[in-house]
């Protein structure tokens, strides 16, 4: 396909005009039925909105439909990619249950009805979560989220804790404590994961299995931790879409989630009928 020329978002009338372009991508690959393809999508902060805390997020009934509709209409080629553990996506979307990978890629299921599988996973060293939490401790309305082989702080209640949180993990990462971990900054978050994965290596883990295998890849992400997956698509004759802002990689983007989810949810009608 041709692909229009994107102009860079310096105002508002750009930005909704790149809006407009990732909704009518979006339309364009989701209707493209000779070559159908894979549909990928992080959660927090491209289909939900960001809330105060991980557990505040609301999940509209609409998305759900739409994104039940979509996976059947994609012969299940429709995946969650996201920082969320597995369960705290089957959790926010019950009972619908999707193809999913957490945790930047740690665990995942292939098709929404089968087992969890993981990467070898390491829990993160008993010291540095000790560590991780005295540092919460040290900036109260800093949230702590154990996901096991990695541990968050969100620092969105107190965004000042962010620079000198910063810089105390990148000291602890420095130390032998910290060694072979690594640091993922996000939106008002900071991870600290002992495992190797990202999302760009989770979604080409999909790419090699029926009914991803063969499709051409579309990713949404809003984020730093999206950046890899975005940024392959192209290379693989993919699409990636950003959200907020235009991210590399990315051909458009949504002015917000909100506007994913609509954008999600025409297309869903659409091709129910
Ligand atoms: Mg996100």
């Amino acid at each position: 396909m041709s692909r229009p020329m994107v102009q860079r978002p310096v105002g508002a009338a750009i930005a909704l005009r790149d809006d407009a372009l990732a909704n009518a991508l979006l339309e364009e690959w989701l209707g493209e039925r000779r070559q159908p393809c894979s549909l990928f999508l992080d959660v927090d902060g491209t289909l939900l909105d960001i809330a105060e805390s991980p557990d505040a997020v609301h999940v509209p009934r609409e998305l759900c439909v739409a994104l039940e509709s979509l996976h059947r209409r994609l012969d299940g080629a429709l995946a969650l990619v996201s920082g969320r553990p597995v369960d705290s996506l089957d959790r926010l979307f019950a009972p619908l249950r999707l193809p999913s990978c957490g945790s930047h890629g740690a665990h995942w299921r292939v098709h929404a009805g089968e087992p969890l599988r993981h990467e070898a996973e390491r829990p993160l060293p008993a010291p540095v979560r000790q560590r991780l939490q005295a540092l919460a401790r040290a900036h109260p309305g800093v949230l702590v989220e154990d996901k096991g082989s990695s541990v968050a702080l969100h620092y969105r209640q107190v965004p000042d804790a962010g620079p000198p949180l910063a810089s105390a993990l990148r000291e602890l990462l420095g130390e032998p404590a910290g060694a072979g971990l690594r640091l993922l900054p996000g939106k008002m978050v900071y991870e600290v994961i002992a495992h190797s994965s990202d999302k760009a290596q989770a979604i080409r883990r999909y790419l090699d299995a029926p009914p991803f295998a063969g499709r051409r890849p579309l990713f949404i992400g809003d984020d730093v931790t999206d950046e890899p997956a975005l940024a392959m698509m192209p290379a693989l004759g993919g699409l990636a879409l950003s959200v907020g802002h235009l991210l590399p990689g990315a051909s458009a983007s949504f002015a917000d989630a909100a506007s994913v989810r609509a954008a999600l949810d025409r297309a869903a009608r659409r091709t129910s009928r």
